[in-house]
């Protein structure tokens, strides 16, 4: 059997970040000795807000180019509130990384774990389970650096949404519900999520999304606009399957999805392009816990469980998947302990027992 050798490139992070990160190599070492057929080989590289306080550069070019070769990116968090660029907003490499390399699909899994937080009293809550896929590259953050305010009385921002990633990203979500259906063992479906009912330029995505439905005649589609979504995932979430939407509504759902999830620190997340990757937390870099040991690693693990499934599909490597689903299973079951329950989840387990006890189910 030929040995896959996955090259990584590591983003560390602010914050929290290089506290869940090494750790969290740590048991993708352990998972990935355990199945065989594949092996990892990590990548630091430099960015984020401490790296733009010391040299002024927040994501160097040499790390762009480093991570554009790699077989896939792993990246915590990044960011400081309190490092900000001369017109007081903050660095953003992590962003800056999805346009550099055209990742244009946003993968944000929501699910309930067992004995989890309870946000949601219903008893369906405990069966949840659906993708909101968002588009990353453009929408209303294709011009981020170029909003203006006029003579101090009006300002104006720019959406814009294009045929050429509109198609990719449509593409890309059908073939994931059918992957998904697959996997699950029931019909596939794909919700268009818009305000096609206000906007011209939500009506033309629609009508791409409706297009492209035509290609995947296998896969149920709806259409719904994005403030009734923002309802239904408040009252039957456990109806959604998986969602496509513009950049700004994934931003805000994706978050809601994380808080039905009962924190930031359980939500991993993808951003997927035709040649690369980045695995991450929903979250920020937490610099409010920072340098504690208390943040909570079951994010950033089960980001990298979802990174393994990607290196199985994109490389045809099945270990790896299976070597992902375990991952992802030890990290759900040590969420259900109380040693595996962090304390933004109402527990009171460390950073260093939690992942002991994710370690402890992969044995
Ligand atoms: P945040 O996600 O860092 O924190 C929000 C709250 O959630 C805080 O109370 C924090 O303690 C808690 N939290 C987050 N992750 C946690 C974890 N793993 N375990 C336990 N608790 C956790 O959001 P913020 O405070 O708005 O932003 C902090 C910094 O992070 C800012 O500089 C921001 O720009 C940056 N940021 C980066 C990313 C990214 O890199 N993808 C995303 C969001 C924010």
């Amino acid at each position: 059997m030929s040995k896959h050798e996955f090259n990584i490139a590591v983003f560390d992070g602010d914050g929290i970040g290089p506290e869940i990160m090494a750790p969290t190599l740590d048991l993708l070492d352990h998972v990935a000795a355990g199945h065989g057929e594949f092996s990892l080989n990590y990548t630091h590289l430099p960015a984020g807000a401490l790296h733009y306080e010391k040299t002024g550069e927040s994501l160097p070019a040499e790390s762009i180019t480093a991570a554009r070769q790699s077989h896939a990116i792993l990246l915590s968090a990044m960011g400081l509130p309190h490092i900000r660029k001369p017109d007081g907003t903050e660095i953003v490499p992590q962003i800056d990384l999805r346009i550099e390399l055209g990742l244009f699909a946003g993968v944000r899994p929501v699910f309930t774990f067992k004995n989890g937080p309870q946000v949601l009293s219903d008893e369906r809550a405990a069966t949840l389970d659906f993708v909101l896929i968002r588009e990353s590259i453009e929408g209303m953050f294709a011009h981020k650096d170029e909003g203006q305010v006029v003579d101090n009385e009006y300002a104006t921002e720019t959406l814009r949404i294009t045929r050429e990633v509109s198609e990719q990203l449509f593409d890309f979500s059908f073939k994931l519900a059918r992957s998904r259906a697959r996997k699950l063992k029931r019909p596939g479906k794909l919700m268009c999520v818009d305000k096609a009912n206000v906007f011209r330029s939500f009506w033309f995505f629609r009508e791409i999304f409706n297009e492209r439905a035509a290609q995947f005649p296998d896969i149920e589609t709806s259409a719904m606009y994005v403030d009734a979504v923002a309802m239904k995932m408040v009252q039957s979430p456990w109806d959604l399957d998986v969602m496509v939407t513009e950049n700004m509504f994934g931003d805000i759902l994706s978050d809601l999805g994380a808080g039905i999830m009962g924190s930031l620190g359980l939500a991993p997340s993808a951003d997927i392009g035709a040649n690369n990757a980045v695995f991450q937390p929903c979250h920020g870099s937490a610099p409010d816990i920072a340098g504690q040991g208390v943040a909570n690693p079951l994010a950033m693990i089960l980001s990298a469980s979802m990174m393994l499934e990607y290196l199985s599909e994109k490389f045809n490597c099945p270990q790896a998947d299976v070597a992902g689903v375990a991952l992802k299973e030890a990290a759900l079951k040590a969420a259900a302990q109380e040693s595996g329950r962090g304390r933004d989840v109402g527990g009171k387990a460390d950073t260093e027992s939690i992942i002991r006890t994710v370690r402890d189910y992969l044995a």
